[in-house]
């Protein structure tokens, strides 16, 4: 019998099962493709506004393991761009293998192109999930505690109706199968987020092109500055507006620079701060004339539809009615972003630590970067009823709740001595180093 079993190898479902197995337990991740990091492999914007506090807060609660391998890999440090301060961005290609290895040295089981397609569940508490194996074979995983990270993004059908279609993805839904839901399996209440039009889920505030396909002078400036900024000119621009303000995810890449503006961020692929472009109009640009997309590879249709398949959990980020179910990630409400994963994914892990040795879940304390995403982003707990939107510790009403709540720095004498008044100094660190 497994003690803790993780659905999905995104950044939350690594975080969630590093952290059960830094406490000691045999942990079980369950990957449906064959990488881990999943939508972490298309992204790289680390470190940017609150996102820099939190990533602080993480290191000094003991779960900085994460956060050091993404500032290890950052290729870009203390970058500003529109409405941004000192981000910092990591190589997509140089992240996976270091995640890996971390979990490989503190014993967790990677079971890789396996995909969990049903629960066994009753009185509350899931038993087992049955897993699909790459060669068809069933494997059911019992265990005590059972966290789902396993994102919001496809399944296919969701982009087809909701978006323009299968964008092949990073999440390659058509070759490893789609997501699919253990928590509504087990009873949980899932909910999507609806785009201002009532359409729901959000597209990707961001998609990928190949660096060699840009022009020289452009490759030099985005390997040397880690970013450019391109005004759009007129015809470019009607067809930029059209697309980027309501359908992005990110809210905080809406803002009228990223509308009048392509933005460029250098994360090893050039990351095109839009959610797809018509590559007709891309290549009019000067230095584009070549471009070509790297991912998603319909690229200049589309991109996945995401928040579409949002679960309600507590506090704790338990999942009602179920006893033994946690969610995290993108899963676990309307906040989105790496550092928000991993923040959820360590508390999910934590607290399935808990249940496991007989504890109480706990919540995380208020009154701090990460205390308030996870007090702020749940669903049905008072701002989605205002607004119907995904919010990060980097842009939107979260960013700008910290700001005026005085949680936002980059000091770390000051964060350290919040973390200390809250009781939270080194709440998730092993218990004992690695063998
Ligand atoms: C194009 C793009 C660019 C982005 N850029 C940034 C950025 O620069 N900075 C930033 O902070 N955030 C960025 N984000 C957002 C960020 O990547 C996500 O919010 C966050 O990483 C989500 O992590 P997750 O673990 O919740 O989900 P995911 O990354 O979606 O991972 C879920 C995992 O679960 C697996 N899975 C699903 N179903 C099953 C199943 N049934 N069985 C087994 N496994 C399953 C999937 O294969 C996947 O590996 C970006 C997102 C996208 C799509």
């Amino acid at each position: 019998m497994e003690e803790v079993v993780v659905v999905g190898g995104g950044w939350a479902g690594c975080a969630a099962a590093l952290m059960a197995a830094k406490k000691g337990l045999p942990v079980t991740l369950v990957e449906r493709t064959d990488r881990l990091l999943a939508s972490g492999l298309v992204g790289g914007i680390m470190r940017n506004n609150g996102r820099y506090t939190a990533a602080e807060e993480l290191k000094l609660m003991g779960a900085g393991e994460l956060i050091d391998i993404t500032d290890a890999a950052a290729r870009h440090r203390g970058l500003d761009f529109p409405g941004h301060r000192h981000a910092s961005l990591y190589d997509v290609e140089k992240v996976e293998l270091p995640v890996e290895r971390l979990l490989a040295r503190y014993g967790v089981k990677l079971l890789r192109q396996c995909r969990a397609v049903d629960v066994v569940a009753g009185n509350g508490k899931i038993e087992a999930i049955r897993v699909l194996q790459r060669d068809g074979a069933d494997l059911l995983l019992r265990g005590r505690a059972f966290i789902d990270a396993s994102g919001t993004a496809g399944p296919t059908a969701n982009c087809n109706r909701f978006g323009n279609g299968c964008a092949m993805c990073i999440y390659r839904c058509p070759t490893f199968g789609p997501r699919v839901s253990i928590a509504v399996k087990a009873g949980a209440v899932e909910r999507a987020v609806l785009r201002r039009a009532g359409t729901p889920g959000y597209f990707s505030g961001s998609c990928e092109l190949e660096p060699t396909s840009l022009a020289g002078w452009l490759q030099k400036e985005l390997r040397e500055k880690g970013l450019a900024i391109i005004p759009l000119p007129p015809e470019a621009l009607a067809s930029q507006s059209s697309v980027s303000v309501e359908i992005k995810a990110c809210r905080q890449y809406s803002s009228e620079a990223f509308v009048r503006n392509l933005v460029l961020l250098d994360t090893g692929a050039v990351k095109m701060m839009v959610p797809y472009m018509p590559l007709a109009v891309l290549r009019q640009l000067e230095g584009f004339e070549e471009a070509v997309f790297r991912d998603p590879l319909g690229g200049s249709r589309g991109n996945s539809i995401r928040f579409s398949g949002v679960i309600e959990r507590d506090r704790r980020l338990l999942v009602p009615p179920l006893e033994n179910l946690f969610v995290a990630g993108e899963r676990a409400g309307l906040s989105l972003g790496h550092t928000e994963a991993i923040v959820t994914g360590t508390l999910a892990g934590y607290n399935a630590w808990r249940i496991c040795v007989g504890e109480e879940p706990v919540e995380l304390p208020r009154g701090c970067a990460c205390g308030d995403l996870v007090a702020l982003t749940g669903l049905g707990e008072g701002w989605r009823e205002k607004h119907d939107l995904v919010y990060s510790l980097s842009g939107g009403p979260l960013w700008e709740h910290l700001q005026q709540q005085n949680l936002y720095s980059t000091d770390p004498e000051e964060i350290k001595r919040r973390l200390d008044s809250l009781g939270l100094l080194q709440l998730f660190a092993a218990d004992a180093p690695p063998p």
